[in-house]
């Protein structure tokens, strides 16, 4: 029987480096080569100076939740019930998107969430967002269709 995975992203050449980089472990954002401002999701342009001129830098291993939902329905696999999408700020002035690997009971608007490329599946590694210090979530062989070894390295 085949496995449900998740959704791959639609990667191109602006959106590239940012998957590349969760690849090797590190989280990164679009910086303006010009004025320094962070932007994301990815985009050719500065939209502050309009700068072309960008290089990828590392982000704060912590952010902050800015609001979250809970998704209960529909399930659909390979997503479990009750998972956590959350929007986490970074110092650096940029906001994104992804899941959180917290417990439920444990999340809360404003708290810090320890952000680490997560390894989904052999192929798909994602932002996620943890409680600060705590280890990540081992999934087994039946849910993730194996871990990746070498990614979620980024302990406190
Ligand atoms: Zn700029």
């Amino acid at each position: 029987m085949t496995e449900a995975l998740r959704p791959r992203p639609a990667l191109n050449l602006d959106n590239a480096f940012y998957f590349d980089a969760l690849n090797e472990g590190r989280l990164v954002a679009q910086q303006c080569g010009d004025c320094a401002e962070f932007r994301h999701p990815p985009v050719p342009c500065c939209p502050r100076c309009q700068s072309f001129d960008w290089q990828a830098s590392e982000l704060s291993e912590i952010g902050e939740l800015v609001t979250y939902t809970v998704l209960h329905h529909p399930v659909m696999p390979p997503f479990d019930v009750g998972y956590i999408v959350g929007l986490v700020e970074f110092a650096e002035g940029v906001r994104i998107v992804m899941n959180l690997e917290i417990d439920e009971a444990d999340v809360s608007i404003g708290m810090d969430v320890e952000v680490r490329a997560h390894s989904y599946d052999p192929e798909l590694t994602l932002p996620a967002g943890f409680l600060p210090g705590t280890p990540s979530k081992v999934l087994s062989s039946t849910e993730s269709g194996g871990s990746v070894p070498g990614n979620d390295t980024k302990e406190a």
